[in-house]
């Protein structure tokens, strides 16, 4: 992942010239690599070869053997489990790793992935180990773009933002990744997952992978058909299930956006929306994009208060079909 590297140089020189700080607040967009940006630094820390300039941990010694195994000691990951928030019992066990002495290292690493999914008790028992730092531990966390740190967390780390690499940086690395025995995926398809991924080359990955850009071909598929009244709310909704609410939100803001740039009079980046939201620019106000992308929003907020993604897609599919001439009256 090359776009990591200035990061990993930036905290490299930190680390040489011993002014490594004690908390790093790694920021940017979901799927840049914020996570293998963290595991790499940590094995960078616990490395017992490291020596000034490098920047890649030996990977033959001891330490980069356990972590290699996945079982090092003084590294632990804290991440939203089953409910989407870090609870303040895994910060406490945070604390306990914080000051308890190093197993087998000269030091300690905790990366928190998602310090924005810390629930507010879970917040505030962070940023008392972030007040009172043990001197060998190095705390990372990570926080994703859009999503708000308490201030007072923020303010106590460095942060090391990661931005999105060029779109010609982000193609080559996944045409290089993905070029398996039955070859690279077809370039659209490529360019339709970076896309989908705001140009996020780590979660464009996933989305090629995990077989999403099929299923979202079939919630386009199938929302299409409920724009022109052919199916129901209910019909169209199932097509969505299978994507995740989170995914649908994207894919809808996606539309939504496309939708006021197009009214615009720029172009939709989505290809397979461009047809609708071209008819719907033809026949609504600009206001009514911003109506859709308000919407969403609120659904986005909704979906951290666990209410029903289900009702929240049925209500987003309402808002949309309301956009077709003719139909507006009943969509108020
Ligand atoms: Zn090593």
């Amino acid at each position: 992942m090359p776009w990591l590297t200035p990061v990993l140089e930036h905290f490299g020189q930190a680390l040489d010239q011993g002014r490594l700080p004690h908390a790093s607040l790694v920021t940017g967009e979901r799927g840049v690599g914020k996570r293998q940006l963290a595991e790499r630094i940590a094995a960078l820390l616990v490395c017992d070869r490291r020596t000034p300039g490098m920047r890649a941990p030996c990977g033959e010694c001891r330490q980069c053997q356990l972590r290699a195994g996945e079982s090092h000691p003084d590294i632990r990951l804290y991440q939203p489990e089953k409910s989407r928030m870090i609870r303040i019992d895994q910060v406490r066990s945070l604390s306990q790793f914080a000051v308890a002495s190093p197993q087998v290292a000269g030091v300690k690493v905790a990366i928190v992935h998602r310090a924005d999914q810390l629930n507010i008790n879970a917040a505030n028992a962070l940023l008392k180990t972030l007040e009172e730092p043990a001197s060998d531990v190095v705390l990372l966390l990570l926080q994703e773009t859009g999503r708000p740190v308490l201030p007072t967390i923020r303010s106590r780390c460095r942060i090391l933002p990661v931005a999105i690499p060029p779109a010609e940086e982000a193609t080559a690395w996944l045409a290089t990744e993905l070029n398996t025995s039955e070859g690279a995926p077809d370039p659209e398809r490529q360019a339709l997952a970076l896309y989908l991924a705001g140009g996020a080359p780590r979660l464009a990955m996933e989305l090629l992978e995990s077989g999403f850009l099929d299923q979202r071909d079939a919630a386009l598929d199938a929302f299409r058909q409920f724009m022109k009244g052919a199916i129901t709310v209910a019909m169209t909704a199932r097509a969505f299930r299978d994507l995740g609410h989170e995914a649908t939100l994207n894919l809808m803001e996606g539309w939504a956006n496309d939708l006021a740039r197009v009214m615009a009079g720029g172009l939709a980046r989505d290809p397979g929306i461009a047809e609708v939201v071209r008819y719907l620019a033809q026949s609504n106000p600009p206001w009514r994009a911003q109506q859709l992308v308000d919407a969403i929003r609120d659904s986005r907020r909704a979906l951290v208060n666990n209410v029903n993604p289900e009702l929240e897609t049925d209500r987003l599919l309402i808002q949309w079909r309301g956009l077709m001439p003719g139909r507006r009256r009943s969509a108020g």
